[in-house]
């Protein structure tokens, strides 16, 4: 497929083609949308089967990081990066480097971050060629890993849920079932326990699961099992896709909030949702605080000002139930609106930036 019949009638600014062949890089950079700020967005470095494969999932990915950080209130466009190979066999230095320098070239168009396959060590190396990089460790002036700013994210879109479906955003005694207990997931059942929730874990890996159990007092099930659970709130926090038309049906909760990515395996599944009575919290709004902590790395990283502006993930979920009411629609076309609507009313503002800026 050609480049321009991928973007079809999408909108991206810019797809940038990078190549090193002593190393074996083969990048793609998509920067879809700068009308609030450069493109921020993470580097995927992984073994695609072909270069069409390869190039639907950053163009996909990186209009889904201009949603993000729209309805976060970020002055931050969307953008994304993938290396094409599988980075077990591939990474060396030099390649890593040399994506750095394609990552320079765009002048902070384009801002990088850790996402599937890539670490924090790659960005110490990319921060060697280029400032456009973020999600460095603290001790050179970065946040870090973002999942505690994630699960903090989820923790403030529970309330919103709460105040939404019982008039209340006390947590306590609210019963959880939350699917895939890794960085991010972990750490809410830990939050969840302090706010004395409730909580039902799984995962494929046992010693997480036991973890779980052992420390914050979790009742445990088997992965396919946690789609049965009695519960107030479902929470995926492990693969995208898990919210389908053989899943939706067997939940038992009223809201599904969680921190995973693409949680609906297609658009139909929103309406399946909706239909079985369950409030659907956008992934997008609910898991934006891992983003909203590495923007704040790009202006100066202060915890204090992160965990403040990652709390606002209550204010913007509130916002996208307001606009459910006002517009008639469902959740997930309501995030869309309220990052569009953003989108079209701040962005207009570029025209007095000063020159040379995005
Ligand atoms: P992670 O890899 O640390 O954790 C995922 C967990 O899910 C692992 O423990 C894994 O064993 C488990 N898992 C995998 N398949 C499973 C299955 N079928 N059933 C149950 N458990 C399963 O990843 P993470 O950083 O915690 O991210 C979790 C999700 O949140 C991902 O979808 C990620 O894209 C999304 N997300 C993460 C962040 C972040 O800051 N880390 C930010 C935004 C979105």
């Amino acid at each position: 497929m050609g480049v321009f019949e991928a973007i079809g009638t999408e909108t991206h600014e810019e797809v940038l083609f990078g190549v090193d062949h002593e190393s074996g890089l083969r990048t793609i950079i998509a920067i879809h949308d700068t009308s609030l700020g450069p493109a921020l967005g993470g580097t995927r470095f992984y073994p695609y089967t072909d270069e069409a494969e390869a190039l639907r999932d950053v163009l996909r990915l990186s209009k889904g990081m201009t949603l993000k950080s729209a309805a976060a209130g970020l002055d931050l466009g969307g953008g994304k990066a993938v290396i094409i190979g599988d980075p077990a066999e591939i990474r060396s230095e030099r390649l890593i480097r040399a994506y750095g320098r394609v990552v320079d070239s765009l002048g902070g168009r384009y801002i990088t971050a850790e996402d599937v396959g890539t670490t924090v060590d790659d960005m110490v190396l990319i921060a060697r060629e280029t400032k456009w990089v973020s999600g460095l460790p603290c001790a050179q002036g970065g946040s870090g890993d973002p999942s505690p700013a994630t699960a903090r994210g989820v923790m403030a879109a529970l309330r919103a849920v709460g105040e939404r479906v019982w008039d209340t955003d006390d947590i306590a005694g609210r019963r959880v079932a939350v699917q895939g207990v890794g960085k991010v997931g972990m750490d809410l059942v830990r939050r969840l326990a302090e706010a004395g929730a409730e909580t039902t874990v799984t995962d494929t890996n046992p010693e997480a699961v036991a973890h779980a159990v052992e420390t914050y007092g979790s009742n445990a099930v088997g992965p396919d099992d946690i789609y049965d659970v009695d519960c107030d709130v479902f929470s995926p926090c492990a693969l995208g896709a898990t919210l389908n038309e053989r899943t939706i049906p067997r939940l038992r909760c009223a809201a599904v909030a969680g921190s995973a990515n693409n949680q609906l395996a297609t658009d139909h599944d929103a309406e399946r949702l909706s239909e079985a009575g369950i409030l659907y919290a956008p992934d997008f709004i609910v898991n934006a605080g891992g983003v909203i902590n590495i923007a704040v790395e790009t202006d100066g990283y202060s915890t204090e000002r992160a965990e403040m502006m990652v709390d606002r993930i209550y204010d913007n979920l509130s916002a996208v139930f307001r606009t459910v009411d006002s517009d008639g629609v469902g959740p997930n076309e309501a995030a869309m609106r309220v990052a569009q609507r953003r989108i079209d009313r701040v962005g207009s503002l570029r025209i007095r930036r000063r020159p040379g800026e995005n």
